[in-house]
């Protein structure tokens, strides 16, 4: 099967790839595992100096590889051009800090004792479109920093974008073979992770891609990282600033035309607010500009592709078909492209499927709680557990909000958004292992204690 670059706005192919053969692959693991011989000894300084080049080519050239990622993906161009920024804030928050994070750990006892962090060697990264810059330069900078090599198998609907990653990565000076992109398909992620020159892998995408990757990573005995799925939930108590949370609130759940795992996808709102903010996020969601992603004025693009748009589709006819209400939208767009109405679900059965699913593009659920408890108890009730925001200017149930959502971070007052410089993951079905700050880095690292007997008096 040719791996195809489609413009989700138009249907219209843009670039067809043959698959790489077995034994075009097993070249580029032999490649990288030759890089990785004489790459983990290039002195630190010299790598920082090449991801700090690396985040310069973003920069100059943020406007044609946003362009790139919105023909390959349809996520609106200014949103695809802060995606490009952020990539080139990773690589200089990692080429700032690597030294602090990989430096050895003294440890006191009656020897010399220390901790040194040592790479891994060849991590495999299996990625998603979603964010088809991001979701690979979230792993990259720390991994090429920490000395070990990469391999990309990217979505296959973004060839265009990891081949252009490779390639700037060559420009900014890394030696030939520490990051290749392997064009292949999901089925031959199975031979490259099972050869033994490769150390470690770290998925970012669906539950079933994680669970199959996963159990051949255990079965083998390499370390792996999981980013899955989320369903975050987005609680609102009585005494949050509404208008704020309201504005969020859509902001969060159409961020890169609802397709994020971190989108709030659960809106739990305190009885006493609940009709003021239904009306304000009906107003809110009607308002969002659906359209052409080249354009300044699009806030939501089509959907990735085809099939994400029909899956999106069969999620809310399930869920009407099982009792849930539509506020507004519900339906695909007509004409070409991927185009699906902003969503609001109410109603939504606590045994119907939709309940304890991910809704992957701009529908949201929405739901009326009676109690800060109400709200924990929903919030927790789903197989997921990657992030939620939180809404209330009350420190107690500040303070319950923190401690009992169970999920990887909890932001009060905010949206959820990742940052180079805070861990980012999640537990139950949302994955396990953190990616971004010194957490994320020591994830492919081997943390080796060293210990140098010191003198014993004879006796
Ligand atoms: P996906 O179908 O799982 O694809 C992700 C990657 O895994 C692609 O490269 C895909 O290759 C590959 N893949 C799929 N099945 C595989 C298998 N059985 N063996 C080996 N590789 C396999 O995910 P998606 O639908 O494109 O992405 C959306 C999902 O990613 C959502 O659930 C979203 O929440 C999640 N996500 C999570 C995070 C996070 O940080 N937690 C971030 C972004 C997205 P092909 O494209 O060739 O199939």
């Amino acid at each position: 099967m040719p791996i195809e670059s489609i413009n989700p706005a138009t249907g219209k192919l843009l670039r067809s790839f043959d698959p790489l053969t077995p034994e075009a692959t097993r070249e580029k693991i032999a490649l990288a595992a030759g890089a990785f011989r004489d790459y983990q000894r290039i002195p630190l300084d010299h790598r920082a100096l090449c991801m700090r080049k690396l985040a310069s080519i973003l920069e100059h050239e943020t406007d044609d590889l946003a362009t790139l990622i919105t023909l390959e993906m349809g996520k609106p161009l200014h949103a695809a051009r802060q995606e490009v920024l952020k990539c080139a804030a990773g690589c200089r928050y990692y080429a700032d800090n690597a030294a602090r994070i990989l430096s050895s750990e003294a440890i006191p006892t009656e020897d010399h004792t220390y901790v040194r962090w040592d790479p891994l060697g060849i991590i495999l990264a299996v990625m998603p479109w979603n964010f088809p810059f991001w979701q690979v330069f979230r792993f990259l900078a720390p991994a090429l920093m920490a000395g070990n090599v990469g391999l990309l198998k990217h979505a296959s609907n973004v060839p265009q974008c990891a081949l252009s990653i490779e390639s700037l990565v060559r420009r900014a000076g890394f030696p030939r073979g520490t990051f290749q992109t392997l064009l292949i398909e999901a089925r031959q992620v199975e031979s490259v992770l099972g050869d033994e020159r490769v150390a470690a892998v770290t998925v970012t995408g669906s539950e079933p891609a994680g669970r199959a990757i996963a159990a051949q990573a255990g079965w083998l005995i390499k370390k792996s990282v999981l980013e899955l799925g989320g369903s975050d939930p987005f609680i609102v108590m009585p005494s949050a600033d509404i208008d704020l949370a309201v504005e969020t609130a859509v902001k969060a759940r159409c961020v890169n035309s609802g397709q994020s795992c971190i989108a709030a996808k659960r809106f739990l709102i305190a009885d006493e607010i609940y009709p003021a903010f239904e009306s304000r996020f009906v107003a809110g969601m009607e308002a969002m500009k659906v359209g052409d992603p080249m354009k300044d004025t699009t806030d939501i693009g089509p959907l990735a592709t085809p099939r994400i748009l029909e899956e999106l589709e069969a999620q809310v006819k399930a869920a009407t078909t099982a009792g849930a209400r539509i506020l507004t939208g519900g339906e695909r767009m007509l004409g070409d492209g991927n185009y699906f109405e902003p969503t609001i679900l109410t109603n939504i059965p606590r045994t119907s499927a939709v309940y304890r699913e991910e809704l992957f593009g701009p529908v949201a659920m929405l739901f009326r709680v009676q109690s800060l408890d109400e709200a924990i108890a929903i919030a927790n009730d789903t197989p997921f557990g990657l992030a939620a925001s939180a809404w209330t200017r009350d420190p107690a149930e500040q303070q319950r909000l923190v401690s009992e959502l169970q999920c990887g971070a909890v932001f009060l007052n905010a949206m959820v958004a990742s940052d180079p410089r805070l861990p980012f993951g999640g537990i139950k079905h949302s994955g396990y292992g953190r990616e971004l700050s010194a957490a994320g880095m020591r994830e492919f690292l081997n943390a080796k204690t060293v210990l140098i007997a010191a003198p014993r008096p004879n006796l």
